[in-house]
């Protein structure tokens, strides 16, 4: 019998997510005659661990798909996939122009070395191109005073048959949890790029989810909001759950218990006895540890569920099991379903706040060694 872990991908819940982003955007402070911003739907990572076929297969009524690695956009293609992918970090190095080229792939064009790159290169045929802009998240992107410089270049490769589009683009540091700084990159990026034609793209997750935001943000020449986070069924804001949010956890992570003991007060359980029993307390342990991706800062306290219950995690976290106090369950027994994060168990952001980090960092980290199993959309 193969170890129990597994991490289930529910495609359904990942579609049920893309419409509830999407229905979202239609709704208050929206002003008459705002044309709703098309979709690319974020699938860096391996669609946030999720793996690319099934975010492929889910997100195919998204109008793009955007992540960074090259590979993984060419993947998209043989999967079958058609429409626009943008690569949020561009291309690398000149040799990387031939696969964007060869594979119709929409590039981020974020530094004057891309310029030069894109200068001295030869397409087949040109290519779409956003210029990022940074407006205060101190990463990637042309300061403002420069953007309009890096602009006016790439519109030049317009002129050379290089690129078939420029667009203009922004990322917001703080969106989930500080309007007013949002509102002042909003500012400069309207200041940079005013009277600059092309589509614009500056809303994550949480920008997207902001009502009224992306209708403040203009776009004549037409919006893309690049949700990510949200799509997976966590939540990108601190004070709202993804449930609130109305939306579904993608990805459920499950074991089961492979032994049941009693543990006298007074007992330590596990590395560095972290945890001393006060009382008699039955505890369990599940097959499931760090080098499954369970994260090992989380505390004694951290919700599980143990057959249908919810419990708590006890003690450190080992590389291949974890601890849980049984006392709301006493008749769990070895074998006794357990789920770490997910359907029917806590929420990954619930786990992620125990350890100190966030839902994206917790799904990304999933190993390789658990067995992915995908639960397909039902045909109706
Ligand atoms: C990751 C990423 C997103 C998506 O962010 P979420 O918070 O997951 O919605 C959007 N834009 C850029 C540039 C990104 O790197």
């Amino acid at each position: 019998m193969p170890r129990p872990i597994s991490a289930t991908i529910s495609v359904p819940s990942l579609i049920h997510n893309l419409k509830t982003v999407t229905a979202q955007m239609g709704r208050p402070a929206v002003p008459a005659g705002s044309v709703t911003p098309r979709v690319w739907a974020v699938i860096k990572a391996r669609g946030y661990g999720h793996g690319i076929e099934p975010a492929v297969r889910a997100f195919n009524r998204a109008d793009g798909l955007a992540m960074l690695d090259l590979e993984e956009a060419v993947q998209c293609r043989q999967l079958g996939w058609t429409g626009p992918i943008l690569l949020l970090e561009g291309f690398f190095e000149p040799r990387d122009l031939a696969v964007l080229d060869e594979y119709r792939l929409t590039t981020t064009i974020h530094t004057a070395e891309q310029l030069d790159m894109l200068n001295a290169a030869r397409l087949s045929k040109p290519i779409d191109a956003f210029i990022k802009l940074d407006s205060g998240m101190s990463r990637l992107g042309f300061s403002p005073a420069r953007f309009r410089d890096a602009y006016a270049r790439a519109m030049g490769f317009v002129d050379r048959g290089l690129l078939a589009s420029v667009g203009k683009m922004t990322h917001f540091a703080r969106a989930d949890d500080d309007a007013q700084v949002t509102r002042q990159q909003l500012d400069v990026f309207r200041q940079a790029t005013q009277g600059l034609p092309g589509a614009v793209s500056v809303c994550n997750s949480a920008a997207t989810l902001t009502p009224g935001l992306w209708a403040g943000v203009g776009g004549d020449d037409g919006q893309w909001v690049r949700p990510g986070i949200c799509l997976y069924g966590a939540s990108p804001f601190a004070d709202r759950s993804a449930a609130q949010l109305g939306l579904r956890p993608a990805m459920t992570l499950a074991s089961r218990l492979i032994s049941v003991r009693t543990v006298a007060a007074g007992a330590g359980v596990g590395y560095g006895h972290v945890f001393i029993a006060s009382k008699n307390t039955r505890i369990g342990i599940v097959a499931c540890g760090y080098a499954d991706g369970y994260p090992r800062h989380a505390v004694t306290g951290t919700p599980v569920t143990v057959d249908g219950v919810r419990t708590r995690l006890l003690g450190r976290v080992s590389m291949d099991m974890l601890a849980v106090d049984l006392d709301p369950v006493l008749h769990a027994q070895v074998g006794a379903p357990v789920v770490l994060w997910g359907e029917g168990g806590p929420s990954i952001d619930e786990v992620a706040t125990a350890a100190g980090t966030i839902g994206y960092e917790l799904m990304c980290a999933v190993a390789p060694r658990v067995p992915k199993v995908i639960l397909e959309e039902k045909q109706t």
